[in-house]
Parts: structure tokens; sequence; C-alpha cells
């Protein structure tokens, strides 16, 4: 047996993957190497996966064969199933017996309704267990070679949403403009000109660097770099598709596009 059996099969002892329970997974931001091995045990024992549009093919074919498959993917203004349905189908699912497992993009946690998710089943006294995955902010910001926190330009970093609970994110603009604070933003795209008008409004700098990471982690990965004011016509021109993050601030500049090879050896290797 080696070290990773060893491991998994530990993982099994002490926390078995048992029918009526619901594992809520993260996936991570899309490469499938970028998953834990704890997510890898689990997944590798679901009955029912419920997934949505941000977990990658990559992941989707680590799934065994046999497990059902339902799709609750949300593109924006097109939900496939209501949260609410989504949160009584877990409950259901559950409750007659399955090992269930909610697959999402990145980080349960983070932007993702995981919260509302286990609070449901709580609710309803379903066992809920949680396996942390990586978040789009870091995975894609590292694998682009993009240090959110260098410490000689940034002391911290913001993870924000672009899209409020309904539609408009209400942002507490003032406190977004901090020296030394690098900005990331989810589901930011469709807003971006006012993000920008808004930020250069409250004092930040027009020549801000920023970059657009368009699927990131994932082999279309392709990093944009622009400047605060040019962000409108660097969308205009490039036309960034969903999913997309935006990073603002002075740790945009430490960006090469170098580096990219360096986090995908394969790139830079002869055939
Ligand atoms: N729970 C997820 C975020 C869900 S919100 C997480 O922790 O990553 C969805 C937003 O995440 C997208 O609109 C996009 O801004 C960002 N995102 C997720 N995966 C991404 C990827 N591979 N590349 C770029 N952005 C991504």
């Amino acid at each position: 047996m080696n070290a990773i059996e060893r491991l998994m099969r530990a993982g099994d002892r002490h926390q078995p993957v048992r029918g009526g329970e619901v594992w809520l997974v993260g996936a991570g931001p899309g490469d499938a190497e970028l998953l834990t091995l704890k997510a890898l045990r689990v997944i590798r024992q679901a009955e029912v996966v419920v997934f949505d549009r941000l977990v990658s093919p990559a992941v989707m074919a680590l799934l065994p064969p046999e497990a059902l498959r339902i799709d609750v993917g949300k593109s924006m203004g097109c939900h496939t199933l209501s949260q609410r349905e989504i949160d009584q189908l877990l409950v259901e699912l559950a409750q007659a017996g399955n090992r269930v497992v909610r697959l999402k993009g990145g980080d349960p946690f983070i932007f993702g309704r995981g919260g509302e998710e286990m609070a449901q089943l709580q609710r309803h006294g379903v066992v809920c267990h949680v396996v942390p995955g990586i978040t789009a902010a870091s995975g894609c910001a590292a694998a682009s070679g993009i240090p959110l926190t260098h410490r000689d330009y940034a002391q911290s970093v913001r993870f924000v949403t672009g899209h409020g609970r309904n539609g408009e994110a209400d942002l507490d603009w003032r406190g977004l403009v901090t020296a030394g604070q690098t900005l990331v933003f989810y589901m930011g795209l469709t807003r971006s000109e006012t993000l920008a008008a808004q930020l250069i409004r409250h004092g930040m700098a027009a020549q801000t660097p920023l970059a657009i990471i368009e699927r990131g982690t994932l082999p279309q990965q392709r990093v944009l770099i622009g400047t605060l004011s040019a962000l409108p016509a660097l969308i205009a021109h490039q036309r960034p598709v969903s999913p997309s993050l935006l990073v603002i601030g002075e740790v945009v500049s430490l960006y090469r596009a170098a580096s990219i090879i360096a986090a995908q050896p394969e790139a830079a290797l002869p055939a």
C-alpha cells in the first residue's frame, strides 16, 4: 500500500462516508489535481452527486461511473433549480439513506452558498460534513504567478463579491480603497465598469494594475493585464468569458507571463 492509499484508509476509519449524511465538498478552481485527498476519497464513495456549473469536467471524470449525477448548475440569470429547491433536494436525498456529495467549485464557504445549505441540512437534522477546497482567488492567482500578499506590496487581501443578494452589490467602497491591500472580485465581470468607476471615485489610482484571470487553473487559462481606468476597454477588446476573476492591486505588477510556464511545466517541455 502506498502512502496515499494509507492516508485514504485512515480517513475512511476516522470519518467514514455514511448513507443518510451529506458531504459538502470543495472541488477547487478547476484543475483536478488541486482537489484535496479528502475530497477525492469522499467523491469516490458517492452514491449521489449534486453539482454545479463551476465543477470542471476533469473533476467530474473522477466520480464513480455508477453515481447518480444531478446538475443544479446555475449560469447567471438562469437558475436550473432555486436555492430553496437545492436545499430541499439535499435533505430528501439524505433522508432516503444515500451517501450524498454536494460538489461545489472552489471552497464551499466562499461565495458558494454552502453556508445556507449546511444550515438547512442542520435544521432538518441531517448530518453535514464540510471538505474545504482551494478557492478561486488563491488558486487562480497562485497558478498565474501573482502573489496576493507579497509583503513589499500588500499587507492584506480582500475577497469581494461583485454580485449582491439581489444583483447589485452594495459595497463599502471607501473601505475597499486602502493602501497595501489587494482586492479580488468574484463574479465581477458583468459589473466591472461600475466597479472600476466606484473605486476611482473613492480614491484608488486610475493606474492601479489589475488582472483578469479567465478559467484559472484550467488548460484554457488566460491572464489579461491592464489598469483600473482601462478595465472597460480591456474587457471590450479581449472579451473574457466566465468564470473570470478580477485581481486589483500593486501585486499584479509582479505578474510575468513566464511564470505561467513555470506553473504548468508541460507547456515548457519540448514534446
Ligand atoms: N465557491 C467558489 C466561488 C463561487 S462564485 C470558490 O471558492 O472559488 C463564482 C465566481 O468564482 C466566478 O464568477 C468567478 O469570479 C470565480 N471563479 C471560480 N472558478 C474560477 C476559475 N477557474 N477561474 C476564474 N474565476 C473563477
